[in-house]
């Protein structure tokens, strides 16, 4: 059983959905695409547990970058609801919005002090030595100063990546961690006024039915279904005579190949390459628990309009709670009689959590601080996955620039959240353009500019659509 196409696809998350869609989208029908799981989405698919409530792989909003992802969007889901951005912190029992470090004048008067403190120290140390700081560590130190890094950043950021900041490589912070703006947290101070993060361009949009995942369905649904194979995972890949074997026995093929899959997996299944094999568990990840907190009743007062909260404090298992019936009234079986939370948990060799019990866990934790009555759960739902966040671990850069020749020489691209493996690039517009531009770059030799050059595509606004070459001229 061997089959031949021009360009192998594996995966069906977003960033193979992308290279799917413009190939088909550009006339090319020489191509084909195998899936693991039974249906499309990836880390961006979205289950219904059997109480009947819609959970999402963690809290998913989608910030856009592209003129291009946003087309696609709106031709594939009908129904949308527009939200704006609500986020909060919630600290030593108080609700603080975000950016937290622009709203401290909320702390007790100690605190704020501190904070201010070593803000001001931060800033003088910063323009008199001017020095590069070589881990997130120190990074979040120079920039924040002590107090406000200990009693947020440092805590926080343990929670999210599951490895100390110290491990952690700065390059990708870009557009993804606010900066400080002392004139703005005076003006909050003395005028006792928060500074929201969620003006009027904060907003996002979500599917009214089904999820995240109804978007990923909706497009693969839209494809050619002869050339979508689900149930059907890679299981070894041969790179120097470009043949890929499938579960079910058959081999394929390729002259391209686009894996989307982690690229940590991806080298533990290639045949013969010991070297690149050994490079595998350089990839530093971490896993994340999703659980999702079904409840009878009404969303409490201090979470109704919130859209999701972050919690630094270690007590607390999670470091994100989504009000996730807010982003939809159908993510619960009963609209206006049920609520939902989705709680994230992060898990790592430097952190670890009982998969056993973590689900009980984080029901205690979110009835310890009044969010939720546990007599009222209707649905207690958890789902671990594997690979959560792509870890921008430090000299991360210097060995993905090394793995990504040696894969494109074999005519490999791998892309996507772990198939490119940088956070920064690594969300599902980032991802979705990342396998268009995949297709784009073999076909017509053009600029792979979200995996190549992350900082462009993340400070430039948004991207207008890739050329479109004429019929017949490709
Ligand atoms: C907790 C969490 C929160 C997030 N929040 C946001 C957010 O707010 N906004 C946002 O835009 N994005 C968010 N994301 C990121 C979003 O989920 C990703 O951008 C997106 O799913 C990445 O798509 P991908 O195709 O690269 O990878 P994936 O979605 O991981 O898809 C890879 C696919 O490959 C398949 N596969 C694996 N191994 C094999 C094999 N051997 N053979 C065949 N198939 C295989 C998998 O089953 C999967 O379907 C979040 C992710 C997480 C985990």
């Amino acid at each position: 059983m061997t089959d031949t196409c021009k360009i192998l696809i594996i995966g069906a998350g977003p960033t193979a959905l992308g290279a799917a869609k413009r190939l088909d989208e550009l006339g090319q029908s020489d191509w084909l695409l195998f899936e693991r799981q039974a249906e499309a989405g990836g880390l961006a698919g979205s289950v219904v547990d059997e109480a009947g409530f819609t959970w999402d792989m963690g809290g998913h909003v989608i910030f856009s970058h592209y003129q291009y992802f946003d087309r696609v969007l709106r031709e594939t889901i009908a129904q949308w609801v527009e939200h704006v951005r609500e986020a909060w912190v919630y600290l030593g029992g108080q609700f603080i919005p975000y950016p937290f470090q622009n709203n401290i004048w909320r702390l007790p008067p100690d605190q704020l002090i501190d904070c201010m403190e070593g803000l001001i120290d931060a800033r003088l140390n910063i323009s008199t030595h001017a020095e590069k700081p070589g881990s997130f560590h120190d990074w979040i130190v120079s920039n924040y100063g002590n107090a406000l890094s200990e009693l947020f950043f440092l805590p926080y950021n343990f929670k999210v990546w599951a490895y100390q900041p110290k491990k952690l490589d700065i390059g990708w912070t870009g557009e993804r961690v606010a900066r400080v703006d002392l004139k703005k947290i005076l003006r909050t101070l003395v005028l006792k006024q928060d500074d929201i993060g969620w003006g009027p361009n904060s907003t996002f949009s979500f599917p009214l039915h089904g999820g995240t995942g109804a978007i990923w369905r909706g497009l693969a649904e839209k494809l050619p279904p002869e050339k979508i194979n689900f149930s059907n995972g890679l299981v070894s890949l041969d790179i120097q005579n470009k043949k890929a074997s499938f579960e079910n026995g058959k081999v394929v093929s390729y002259s391209h190949l686009i894996s989307t899959i982690p690229l940590r997996e991806l080298l533990l299944l290639l045949v013969n390459q010991p070297q690149l094999t050994a490079r595998a568990d350089e990839l530093i990840y971490s896993s994340t628990h999703i659980v999702g907190l079904g409840m009878d009743g009404q969303i409490p007062a201090e979470l109704a309009g919130k859209c999701w909260l972050y919690f630094p404090e270690p007590e607390i298992p999670f470091y994100r709670a989504t009000a996730f019936s807010h982003y939809s009234p159908y993510n619960v079986p009963k609209p206006g009689k049920q609520w939902s939370l989705m709680c994230e948990v992060s898990e790592s060799p430097d952190k670890n959590v009982n998969s056993a019990t973590v689900a009980k866990d984080v029901l205690k934790a979110a009835a310890s601080i009044g969010f939720i009555d546990e007599k009222s759960c209707a649905s207690l739902w958890h789902r671990r996955l594997e690979y959560g966040y792509p870890t921008p671990f430090l000299g991360r850069d210097k060995l993905l620039a090394e793995l990504d020749k040696a894969l494109l020489e074999k005519s490999i691209h791998s892309r996507g959240r772990f198939g490119g493996a940088k956070y920064e690039v690594s969300n599902q517009d980032h991802s979705f353009m990342q396998g268009v531009e995949a297709v784009d770059n073999i076909l017509f030799g053009d600029e792979e500019i979200t995996y190549t050059d992350p900082n462009r595509v993340n400070t430039q606004g948004k991207r207008p659509e890739p050329r479109r070459p004429a019929p017949g001229g490709m």
